[in-house]
């Protein structure tokens, strides 16, 4: 489980050594930080639910939409329509894929920011499956975790 804070506030990876984690009980268990997961965690916090938001993946916190999908590509596609003609085409794509991750970068550290807040809900870095109808197991790297 990764759970150290790296300077971007985002949980540093490979901290840490695999070891087994204590149950996370009473709370709602949602495996996914997509569109989804994060719509769903938002109007639970609302209605006073406590939430554990569990992703596979440090690099996909917001889900693909703003990772690898509709953010990257309209990103691409504004740079394309609106070329820098100083540069050369190399540069010029160069320039125009920094953007995009930047860009993509930034709204994943921003979506990592909103739900893992004591208002809302914790964030666990790890692939979720379910071990029971009202428990969920969270495995990453020799590292497991009850939620239910
Ligand atoms: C190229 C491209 C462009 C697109 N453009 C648009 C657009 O312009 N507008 C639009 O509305 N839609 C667009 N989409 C569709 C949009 O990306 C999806 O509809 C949206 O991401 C679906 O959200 P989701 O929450 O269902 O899944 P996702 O966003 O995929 O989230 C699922 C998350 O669950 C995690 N996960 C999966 N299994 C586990 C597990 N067992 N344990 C823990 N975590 C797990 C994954 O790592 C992922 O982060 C585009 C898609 C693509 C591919």
């Amino acid at each position: 489980m990764r759970t150290t804070r790296s300077r971007r506030g985002l949980p540093a990876t490979g901290a840490g050594r695999p070891h087994r984690r204590p149950p996370v009980r009473g709370h709602t268990g949602e495996h996914g930080f997509g569109k989804g997961g994060k719509t769903l965690a938002g109007a639970l916090a609302k209605a006073g639910r406590r939430v554990v938001l569990i992703e596979q993946s440090d690099e996909m916190y917001g889900g693909t939409c703003i990772t690898i999908a509709c953010v990257p590509t309209k990103a691409l596609v504004y740079q394309a329509e609106h070329p820098d003609r100083r540069l050369g085409e190399a540069a010029w794509f160069e320039q125009a894929a920094a953007k995009k991750t930047a860009l993509a970068e930034a709204m994943r550290a921003r979506n990592f920011e909103m739900f893992d807040s004591p208002e809302t809900s914790t964030v666990i870095t790890g692939r979720a499956r379910f071990a029971g109808p009202h428990t969920l197991l969270v495995t990453d790297a020799g590292a497991d975790r009850a939620a239910g």
